[in-house]
């Protein structure tokens, strides 16, 4: 069968969701690659985001490179599916008709029959990887119900849907049998898990079942929507070995005014009742957030109070993003965008600087310390490492000198923290286990 290039843009779910697909053509022998810089493809299946501005640009930008190359005859058939398409379908067939069809991205039948790949239920569980084979993502549910106000995810990727979780398992048990060793549980709230197919939320019972995985080392914890925290779910993460002390848990804002114009279902009482108590419960816990400024209504004030916040939490980790409008949504439709750009911008920089000191901080604190850390690769003169503290691909690394020892990729080390940098640290290897 000839050689198919499947390019993944986006967030995680999109490349889980390309994983699965990549599963099912390579069973019917496709030869699979999934690079967006090489074209000696003669199909190619661009899944693409549509998220905010930047991503939907990015995605545009490279359907066409892929219509060019089509044009020049190096392609035969292109295909788009995603969360672009599944919001812009009909725009997207007018304007750019040389794409052979496009997908949504809530049903997979019509791509997979569109490129005669192998059907039915009992692959669900097939993954063909495309992240370094030592960790992997498991997209536990789809779609969301929470509808705040400026984001356009439950408009493309609808409501929440919870993968069963004998699926799960068993996909888990897959990765594991493939060398996978941290799972990384994605969703766009994993704190709904389970609601809609069991009636109650079920996160808490789902990582014990996960954590009962031969080969699994980690199960990290990624997307969780503050509003009434699951309580066993703390106490799952603080006594399971196996759960890194990380959690990913965005709060977009602080001020009461800004979280009500955001229609976020918590208020910043409860918000802060939650980080103490998830410190006090689990006291080496990471955690990871992300904050959106320039909201319809933001004043100075309200900002003021996000800095004082972020000030007194200090997060291990945080990234800020300014507000854009987005067709559809809750503000777009009924607030003004009324915070010029200019003080958007300035707003992250004053609060990505202020992140920038706490993070140094943090950092520094961590040296003299010995952690064990995963090897993800070589760049270089250092193997480049990441503790239970560290998500792959969006937060920092250890970096560990290789003319010392030679370390192996997807392997455990005892490092010792030597150094620190702003969002970076440096260790040395005290034993291999
Ligand atoms: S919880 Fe997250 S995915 Fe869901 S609507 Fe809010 S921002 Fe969007």
């Amino acid at each position: 069968m000839e050689k198919i290039n499947v390019i993944t843009l986006g967030c995680s779910k999109n490349t889980v969701d390309s994983e699965h697909l990549m599963a099912r053509l390579a069973a019917v022998g496709y030869t699979i690659q999934a690079d967006s810089d090489r074209t000696d493809a003669k199909t190619v299946v661009i899944n693409t985001c549509g998220f905010i501005g930047d991503a939907k640009q990015e995605s545009i930008e490279m359907i066409l490179r892929a219509v060019e190359a089509k044009n020049a005859g190096k392609i035969d058939r292109l295909f788009v599916i995603g969360c672009l398409s599944e919001r812009y379908a009909d725009e997207l067939r007018k304007e750019i008709p040389e794409v052979d069809d496009y997908f949504g991205a809530r049903t997979w039948d019509g791509i997979i029959a569109a490129l005669g790949a192998k059907e039915g239920a009992e692959f669900n569980t097939e993954r063909f990887l495309t992240t370094p084979s030592h960790y992997a993502y498991l997209k536990i549910s789809e779609g969301c119900n929470w509808m705040c106000g400026y984001c356009a995810i439950p408009l493309i990727r609808g409501r929440h849907i919870s993968v069963p979780m004998e699926e799960l398992e068993e996909e888990a048990r897959k990765l594991a049998a493939k060398g996978v060793k941290e799972l990384i549980l994605i969703a766009q709230d994993l704190t709904e898990y389970g609601r809609d197919l069991y009636g109650k939320r079920m996160l808490a019972e789902l990582l014990r079942r996960l954590c009962r995985i031969e080969g699994i080392a980690w199960i990290r914890l990624h997307y969780a929507y503050p509003a009434a925290f699951p309580e066993e779910v703390i106490e799952v993460m603080a006594t399971e070995p196996k759960i890194c002390k990380y959690l990913d848990i965005p709060f977009q804002h602080i001020s009461d005014n800004q979280l009500k114009a955001m229609l976020r279902r918590h208020t910043k009482a409860e918000a802060v009742a939650l980080i103490e108590k998830l410190r006090a419960r689990i006291p080496d816990l990471t955690l990871r957030t992300t904050m959106l400024v320039g909201y319809p209504g933001e004043t100075e004030a309200d900002f003021e109070e996000l800095c004082d916040f972020v000030r007194e939490v200090r997060f291990e980790r945080l990234g800020v993003f300014p507000y854009s409008e987005e067709e559809g949504t809750h503000s777009a439709e009924k607030l003004t965008d009324d915070v010029p750009e200019e003080i958007k911008q300035e707003r992250v920089d004053r609060l990505m600087a202020l992140q920038q000191r706490i993070a140094a901080e943090l950092n520094r604190e961590r040296v003299g310390r010995t952690e064990r850390v995963v090897v993800d690769r070589r760049e270089g003169d250092y193997y480049i490492c990441r503790s239970q503290y560290d998500s792959p691909e969006v937060d920092q690394e250890i970096l560990v000198d290789a003319a010392a020892k030679r370390l192996f990729k997807g392997r455990f080390y005892e490092v010792k923290i030597t150094d620190a940098e702003d969002y970076d640290l440096y260790g040395e290897v005290i034993s291999s286990k």
